[in-house]
């Protein structure tokens, strides 16, 4: 049966509290039509609610007024000497020195030829030892779920290894927060975490009585509250369950607080007033600072619309326009909203170099973790298979469709059966005379089998792997999930390399954190956190400068923009990070403790390392 929240990585559940919230305060009465047809995804996102959704007053531009605008270039050269430039050219080349001017990379080369390029005004800045490589690129990510998301404490397996860690945190975020006011948490995942299983009323009783709490889980299928929290939503043992989600029950019918499926879990959602007072471009810019803290100077949003229908553009807008936005946006819209895309007139290729549409976005099955992705072989122990959340014929047709309309098509594909699917669609659409030459991607891509590799190399097709698979969940996958042998298909990044297939990494943060440092020592590793002892794999590790092209040059023409960032070459943004020590010298499974120490965006120090 088909989950509202089918992909985590793609849920709506954010953007659908988001709209059904302002419809709230507006017109309760649509908002109870709203609810009641809330398993249909078309009436969620349909054009009554898109309606309301229009973007509130932002002090962006306010707040910008008599400050530095990131969107124009400073004035001045200056010279970077005294560490290791990594350019990330075709060559992998290595260089003394790097010259910045109006925004732009001037030179890079020896020491004696930048400094001469420059000129005697230049402004010169030792880096002592670090090493400077270009701004990270993250071609899979989402915006606006990881903006609104960010007030909710995060209380997965990156803060809390076990429940009892996460009860504590909750404990610790509720004697900071005034009585009665709900305390929120998010990022719980019982395959990774033990005891999490067992999470329900009784436990989140024990973080607060006097709050009520809610606690959302990872794949955003599940959510967990406390008895108060029950309480304040109206659900009792009289309150039936919405149509395909269900309030579980204690063995006399009561509510026991695990809230599953988007129904119930909006119930409670709403009730917290989870999204009230946060401006969707105030958060927004919060999440390119924090892109900046891990290096990232570009990110591709891979579901827009999935948060405020069509008026996510306006957010971005808003965004660029308030000269704070220190990350550039590339996105996907999302296919769920075509009709509206079609609308407003929307193609490939539009904006500018800050923020511009290149992709469209179809999700053609579900996660792996979640044992929703589509099998050719049933998951471990069990006669499942996962399913298609889009039928082979009907995705033939949209990929055919969005092809000839110049998209670049990218889709979300994790189980086997599905990317054969995929590749299908794409192989018919060639035979059909459509071209294929706007680089069409597969997303997560994250079972591979030889033949795959095989179609995937002849059809110009570029995957990108979800790294954090192996690292986070690994010993899951391979234990518990598909057993040793379909496990080591996982990620195949070193066997695409060897086929001269362009393939990349990213985070698909909320699912895993951004942190390019982190799906680098991934993919060169193969560590898995819950056996660190062993690599998932090891045959497909990568050399670290192919992880780092991976999330750099690579990812920047996966995302149309490798004529201007990706690679440090005269001519591109200055857009660029300042590192610690040199990825190539320290001991892999070190590669992750690297700090970003600056990031520079359009010639503009950005951010600092906290000393
Ligand atoms: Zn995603
Ligand atoms: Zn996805």
């Amino acid at each position: 049966m088909h989950d509202h929240f089918g992909c985590p990585c793609c849920s709506t559940l954010f953007g659908d509290a988001y709209r059904a919230q302002r419809q709230q305060g507006l017109q309760p009465l649509a908002l109870t039509v709203f609810l009641r047809r809330f398993g249909d995804r078309s009436a969620a996102l349909g054009a009554t609610l898109l309606a309301a959704a229009e973007v509130p007053p932002s002090a962006a531009n306010a707040a910008s007024f008599n400050r530095v605008r990131v969107d124009q270039a400073p004035d001045g050269t200056r010279v970077f000497v005294g560490g290791t430039v990594l350019p990330v050219d075709a060559a992998f080349s290595e260089a003394e020195a790097l010259a910045i001017r109006n925004g732009k990379v001037l030179a890079v080369g020896t020491r004696e030829q930048v400094l001469r390029e420059a000129g005697a005004d230049a402004k010169v800045i030792d880096v002592h030892g670090k090493t400077i490589l270009p701004g990270f690129v993250e071609p899979h990510m989402h915006l606006m779920p990881v903006a609104m998301g960010s007030r909710w404490e995060n209380v997965g397996v990156l803060n809390c290894p076990d429940i009892a860690a996460a009860l504590d945190r909750l404990r610790q975020k509720a004697s900071t927060t005034p009585t009665g006011q709900w305390v929120l948490g998010g990022q719980i995942d019982p395959s990774l975490q033990d005891g999490a299983e067992d999470l329900s009323a009784r436990l989140l009783d024990q973080v607060s009585q006097n709050h009520p709490v809610l606690v959302l889980n990872a794949s955003l299928h599940f959510g967990y509250c406390n008895s108060r929290a029950l309480q304040l939503a109206g659900i009792d043992r009289a309150t039936p369950d919405p149509a395909g989600a269900a309030f579980v029950r204690d063995a006399y019918g009561m509510p026991n607080g695990i809230l599953k499926g988007g129904a119930a879990l909006m119930r409670v959602f709403l009730a917290a007033r989870a999204m009230a007072g946060v401006d969707p471009v105030e958060a927004g810019l919060e999440v390119c600072g924090k892109a900046n803290a891990v290096g990232i100077t570009t990110f591709c949003d891979q579901a827009t619309g999935a948060f405020g229908g069509p008026s996510d553009i306006s957010t971005y807008q808003a965004m660029a326009t308030s000269g704070r936005m220190t990350t550039r946006l590339r996105y996907s819209v999302l296919d769920a909203l075509g009709r509206e895309w079609e609308r407003m007139g929307l193609g490939f290729g539009q904006g500018d170099e800050l923020v511009r549409a290149v992709g469209w976005k179809i999700v053609a099955d579900g996660s792996n973790q979640g044992r929703t992705g589509c099998q050719r072989e049933p998951y471990l122990n069990s006669g499942d298979t996962g399913f298609a959340y889009v039928d082979p014929h009907e995705l033939k047709e949209k990929v055919e469709l969005r092809l000839r309309q110049g998209w670049q098509v990218v889709v979300h594909g994790n189980g086997d059966r599905t990317i054969d699917v995929i590749l299908d669609a794409y192989e018919q659409a060639r035979a059909c005379g459509v071209s294929l030459a706007r680089r069409p991607r597969i997303e997560h891509c994250s079972i591979l089998h030889d033949e795959q590799i095989a179609r995937i190399r002849d059809l110009g097709v570029s995957p990108s792997f979800l790294i954090g698979h192996v690292y986070y969940w690994g010993q899951a996958f391979r234990d518990n999930i598909f057993g040793p042998r379909k496990a080591a298909l996982l990620d195949r990044a070193a066997s695409c390399e060897r086929a001269g297939v362009t393939w990349t990494l990213h985070s698909d943060d909320p699912v895993t954190e951004m942190n390019p440092l982190r799906c680098i020592h991934n993919a060169v590793t193969r560590q898995m956190w819950r056996d660190p002892e062993h690599a998932l794999a090891a045959e497909e590790c990568v050399p670290v400068e192919a992880a780092i092209r991976s999330m750099t040059r690579d990812a920047a023409w996966q995302c149309h923009s490798e004529h201007e960032v990706g690679s440090l070459e005269p001519g591109k943004f200055a857009d660029l990070v300042i590192l610690s020590d040199d990825p190539r010298k320290v001991d892999p499974l070190a590669l992750k403790d690297i700090k970003v120490e600056e990031t520079w965006m359009n010639g503009h120090k950005v951010y600092v390392r906290p000393s």
